[in-house]
């Protein structure tokens, strides 16, 4: 653990007071202390985020997940021009826990939504790096929480890799837009039945020249499929449309479906309830990580732990009993330093 202070950083005030005014400057660095790792940071981190809390939350939260290649960022691109044309400043954030942040991946993400990334009411943010899902998933929340101090009132969340990243953005969204293309098995899409559950939208990408065709014929696919789905908690029945992110079309669309969805939600409570069920989650989420952390992180415990892998191996002892060997130590270890 390093202990260091990073003499660059602002005192807690300024970027509380600079997030509050919009400094988009300041945002972006209020955003490296909540991905840094350094203790000094983290203690400056739980400052900032409790006091911008209040001016936090008045967004549409809005999740874009489908597989590399379906056309994501060209479709992020494309919706977040449109809203900034509608009037709204869109901020946007990837989850990518395989990113190991680089100049390289900074710039790649910049020429990915290269007019989107100069225009004044956007702002985006390449995915924090780190070692765990949940950490990573942790630091965007806190991250859109910071945006929307600031003012961005339509957050887009991205999901980069393929698997659990889902999971992570539809916990910490409103609305969950599933992108798919038209001529391809969903296995081949690499779309797991419980990602097609959670799409409050599925929209066929790449709906243009050739492709119109099979577009409609996979819109109406979809759509049966949805049907089959258990009715969702929101009282929403999942919508799909097609679009061509490249040329521009059905982007209004989605935005009208997006809409229609808000208004129904916020008038049959399910907005209000699920955000609070969302935050609720996040707490547990953060407690099961930090015990984990604390447990695997003690060296008694690390020291231990090859031995009984050893002893189960030979059955010498029973998974079972090992574990509960392990959590006895584990209290031990605790006692002993708390007193
Ligand atoms: P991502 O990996 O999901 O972010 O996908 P990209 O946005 O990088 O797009 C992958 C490729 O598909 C690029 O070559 C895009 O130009 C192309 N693409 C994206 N959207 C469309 C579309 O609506 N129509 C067509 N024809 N190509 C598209």
């Amino acid at each position: 653990m390093k202990h260091y202070k990073p003499k660059n950083r602002l005192s807690a005030q300024a970027y509380i007071d600079g997030v509050l005014k919009g400094d988009r400057m300041v945002l972006s660095r209020a955003i490296t202390v909540i991905e840094s790792n350094l203790e000094s940071d983290k203690v400056l981190a739980k400052e900032i985020i409790q006091n911008i809390l209040p001016a936090s939350g008045k967004s549409m939260r809005i999740g874009v997940t489908g597989v590399p290649g379906v056309g994501k960022s060209t479709f992020i691109e494309a919706f977040g021009k449109y809203l900034i044309s509608q009037g709204h400043k869109v901020a946007i954030l990837s989850i990518d826990p395989s990113s190991q942040r680089s100049k390289g991946s900074i710039l790649g993400d910049k020429t990915r939504m290269e007019e989107l990334s100069g225009m004044e009411a956007a702002y985006i943010r390449p995915s924090a790096s780190g070692e765990t899902l949940g950490g990573v998933a942790n630091k965007t929340a806190e991250s859109m929480l910071l945006c929307e101090a600031a003012g961005y009132d339509i957050i887009l969340i991205e999901t980069v890799g393929v698997g659990q990243s889902e999971t992570a953005v539809h916990g910490m969204t409103d609305f969950f837009l599933l992108l798919m293309l038209a001529g391809a098995g969903d296995e081949l899409q690499g779309i797991k039945k419980g990602i097609m559950e959670m799409a409050d939208m599925v929209v066929i990408n790449k709906a243009d020249g050739d492709n119109v065709k099979q577009s409609d014929r996979a819109r109406l696919q979809y759509q049966n499929a949805l049907h089959l789905f258990p009715p969702s908690e929101s009282g929403w029945t999942p919508t799909v449309t097609k679009a061509s992110a490249l040329h521009n079309t059905g982007i209004a669309t989605i935005w009208e479906n997006i809409l229609s969805y808000k208004e129904l939600v916020v008038g049959n409570g399910y907005f209000v309830e699920n955000r609070n069920q969302q935050r609720i989650q996040w707490m547990y989420d953060t407690i099961n990580e930090e015990l984990k952390q604390l447990f695997y992180g003690s060296e008694t415990i690390a020291k231990q732990l090859p031995k009984l892998e050893a002893q189960i191996m030979a059955s010498q002892i029973s998974p079972v009993k090992a574990a509960e060997d392990m959590i006895a130590k584990f209290k031990e270890v605790l006692s002993f330093e708390t007193n």
